[in-house]
Formats: C-alpha cells, structure tokens, sequence
C-alpha cells in the first residue's frame, strides 16, 4: 500500500511515496514560496501516485484537534501567504483520500517510535534544533495535542556563562529557540554555527542551554527518553558529552531514576533515521488517518 507523505517546512518541501514499512520509495523537494507558488507543484507531484492515504507534517504553529472549526490550517506565522491557510483542505478536495496532519516535530517523534532506535517507546520528547526550535511530545502512546500542540522551544531561559546576548526571538528575546537554534549561534558568535568548530567555548555555552531545556522538559513532562535532531544536532560529537554532564548537574540528583543518574547515554540520545525522521512520519500519519477514516 502506498502513502504520500509530505513534510512542510519553513524553507521546503519534502513530498514522497513510502509504504507501510516505512519505505521511502521516492522523494523531490520544492522550495517554499507562497503558497499560490508552491501548491501546484505539489499537487502536480502526488497525482497519480495510487496514495491509500496522505500525512501531513507542518511548520508550526498550526491546528491538528481534529474537532477543532481550524483543524488542518497554519495558524500564526509570518511567512507571506501561509497565515490561516487550510492545507489539509487543498490534498483532500484534490485527492479524496484520508490526509493526517500534525506538527513537524510531532511528526519526527512519530517516525523514530515506530521505525527509529526508540521503536515502543509510548513517552518521548523529540526536540528539533535548527532554524527553530521545536518539540514533539507524545504521553502514554498519543502526541499530545490539547489545546494545539507543545511549543516547548520557546520555555525562556537563564544566562550561561555570563552571555549577554540579547536573543532573537521576535517574541520573547532570549527563550530556548531565541539563544540556541542556529541563527542565534550565528549572531551570537559572528559565523555560521558549522564553521565554529574550533571554538569548544561556542559548544559549551550550546550544551549548557540545551542542559537546561533537558531539564525542563524531564520535570514537565516525565520521558522514557528525550531525542535530539535538526541542524545544530550535526554537532552531536561535541555536544551530548556535555549535554548529558550538565543535564545531570542541574538536575542535582533531585530525580533519583536509574534511567537518568545510571543510564543517561541511552535516555538523552541523537535522530536514529538520518534526517528521514519527518518524512517517515508524515508516512506514518497517512497510515493512521486510514486506520482512523
Ligand atoms: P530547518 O530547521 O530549517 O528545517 P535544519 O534542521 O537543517 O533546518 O537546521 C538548519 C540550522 O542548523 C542552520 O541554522 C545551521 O546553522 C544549523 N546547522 C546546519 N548544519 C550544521 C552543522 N554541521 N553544525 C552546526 N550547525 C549546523
Ligand atoms: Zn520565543
């Protein structure tokens, strides 16, 4: 059975065709423009693929209650043209099949606990650390929803090492995503984040903020286990050493679990699924949709 599976981000499009395994069997980005730009090139992609179904994993924020009025729109960004636009609504008129719909994050989770090295699990945290900052939850087996979906990127953070960087996200300043995602590397030390390899003072500072977000999100939300992926997570060789010591030194012993204080190496890990981790779950939230429909 074939699904389509689209991952929609800031920058691009990622369509493909998996299977029920979890198979990418082709794949072409688009760049994302307007959505008048864009969305033809998609359609013209999909169409007569044979999809059972389509999922659906999408920059945030957007509505995924499926009772929701705005279930299947973008709903605050600033890119032109995407602000309230139902894109759920485009592949269903287009298509008449199922369509599954979540944030990218969610969707990245979704693929490593059904394909990736966290296969099982039923509580994990998936952070993407890129451009932004996103995190993906999922309680008890279900992403967790609510009243839309977790934005645990943008948790404000305390200074590390005496930084005086002034953060840049346009909401808050200094949250986690204003002091941590790649660009904030880039404006904080002058160079784009790759290019400051040689700078242990730039992974360090990184590390410490990361460390804080680690323990933040293991008071909040209590994981089996919290993945890290997106751009900045190419640094892991020099980042989870640290990430983990300073996870454990803020966390001071206050969660005395075995799977914290013994075993941190396998609870705070790395994206097992080379960067396929979105794509596999849009498949995956394709296969649920039918499942559902
Ligand atoms: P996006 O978040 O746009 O989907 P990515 O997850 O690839 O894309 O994140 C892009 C960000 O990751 C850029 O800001 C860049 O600075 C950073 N980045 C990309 N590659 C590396 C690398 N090898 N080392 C450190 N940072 C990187
Ligand atoms: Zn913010």
């Amino acid at each position: 059975m074939l699904f389509g599976a689209l991952e929609a981000g800031g920058t691009k499009m990622v369509c493909a065709i998996g299977n029920e395994k979890g198979e990418i069997l082709e794949q072409k980005s688009f760049p994302t423009l307007t959505p008048d730009e864009t969305i033809p090139g998609l359609i013209e992609y999909f169409k007569g693929k044979d999809m059972a179904a389509m999922g659906i994993a999408c920059f945030g924020p957007i509505d995924p209650v499926k009772d929701s009025p705005t279930f299947g729109y973008i709903t605050s960004t600033p890119k032109p043209g995407w602000k309230n636009y139902n894109i759920v609504k485009v592949f269903k008129d287009e298509f008449h099949i199922p369509v599954g719909f979540d944030v990218d994050v969610n969707g990245s989770l979704l693929g490593e606990v059904t394909w990736g090295s966290s296969k099982g699990l039923q509580d994990v945290v998936y952070y993407t650390i890129g451009t932004g900052i996103g995190a993906g939850v999922m309680v008890n087996g279900s992403l967790l929803h609510g009243l839309m979906h977790a934005e645990a990127g943008h948790i404000m953070m305390n200074p590390e090492n005496g930084d005086t960087y002034k953060g840049r996200c346009p909401y808050h300043g200094r949250c986690f995503e204003g002091v941590a995602s790649g660009p904030a590397i880039e404006e904080r030390w002058g160079k784009p984040a790759k290019e400051l390899t040689d700078r242990p003072e730039v992974w360090d500072m990184e590390a410490k903020y990361i460390a804080q977000q680690m323990m933040n999100t293991i008071l909040m939300y209590s994981p089996r286990r919290i993945i890290l992926g997106g751009g900045v997570m190419h640094q892991a060789e020099r980042l989870m050493p640290l990430i983990r010591k300073y996870t454990l030194e803020k966390l001071n012993g206050y969660i005395a679990v075995k799977e914290i204080l013994e075993d941190i190496d396998h609870y705070i890990v790395t994206a097992s699924l080379n960067d396929d981790q979105g794509i596999m779950g849009a498949v995956k939230l394709g296969m649920d949709a039918l499942e559902e429909s």
